[in-house]
């Protein structure tokens, strides 16, 4: 069943720069489809219009049956808890412990210092350090993230996403500043979590390498226009 749906979305920045240009495309549940591209293609503008991060100019994109470009504040945080987004930068908050970032997730920034205190619910905390320790961070769960490795803080970030209980996982860029063996661990993680619990995975990438190992469809973009959309045996049997 289709989860997604991008129909002749657009998006201009200002008057001059346009990022996206009559895309179309739709995403079935528990897909894994890598995004791809050069930088400045338009796949972050891409990711972020999805969960409104960014507003599209125009066309219609439909997410689990709601029109993302339509809907309301209240109806908004709803689309937004069905949807879990990783960064290239991690985007933690850094003098916060790992526990705390990732229950910081469902439960928002401010509640996280509450929390911080100790009152979080018993069930919510079981449910995150379950999550950490299926991503190996159980021995990191009380070091502030400012003492983690990259590798270790995406994976941070891959926990305060899943604690949501997401429909879909958005990754911008999630290993543009890892290292090989730490980029293999994160995408292995992204493929289980597609595989294990049906989580529907985007994921920006410009290696077409690792988009080719790990997807089961890829989206080629340049300057913000559709150029690909197919299997990646298509990509490499076309050669
Ligand atoms: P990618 O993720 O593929 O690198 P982006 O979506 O970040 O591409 O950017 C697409 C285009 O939109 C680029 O030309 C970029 O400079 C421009 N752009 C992105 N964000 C903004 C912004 N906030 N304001 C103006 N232009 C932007
Ligand atoms: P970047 O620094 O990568 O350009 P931004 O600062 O533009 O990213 O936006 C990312 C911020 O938005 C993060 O701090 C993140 O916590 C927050 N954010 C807002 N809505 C969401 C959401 N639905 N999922 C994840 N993060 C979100």
């Amino acid at each position: 069943t289709t989860l997604l749906q991008f129909k002749k979305v657009s998006k201009q920045y200002g008057s001059s720069t346009v990022a996206l240009s009559d895309v179309n495309f739709s995403v079935n549940e528990g897909e894994l489809v890598s995004i791809i591209g050069p930088s400045g293609a338009g796949k972050s503008t891409l990711l972020r219009c999805i969960n409104r991060l960014i507003d599209a100019t125009s066309g219609e994109i439909i997410f689990d049956g709601m029109d993302v470009l339509s809907i309301g504040r209240r109806n908004l945080k709803k689309l937004r808890t069905k949807i879990g987004m990783i960064f290239q930068n991690y985007n933690l908050v850094e003098r916060l412990s790992v526990f705390e970032n990732v229950l910081h997730g469902r439960l928002g920034y401010k509640t996280a210092l509450v929390g911080a205190l100790g009152f979080y619910h018993e069930e919510e905390k079981a449910r995150a350090l379950e999550i950490l320790k299926s991503l190996g961070l159980e021995e990191q769960i009380y070091k502030r993230c400012d003492q983690l490795s990259g590798g270790q803080k995406q994976r941070v970030g891959i926990a305060r996403a899943l604690v949501q209980e997401p429909r879909v996982l958005l990754a911008d860029e999630p290993i543009a500043s890892l290292d090989p063996s730490s980029s293999k661990v994160i995408m292995d993680h992204l493929k289980n979590i597609c595989e294990t619990f049906g989580i529907t995975v985007l994921v920006n990438l410009h290696q077409l390498d690792v988009a080719l190992n790990y997807s089961d469809r890829i989206i080629g973009i340049s300057s913000g226009r559709v150029v690909f959309d197919g299997m990646p045996s298509a990509l490499t049997h076309d050669a």
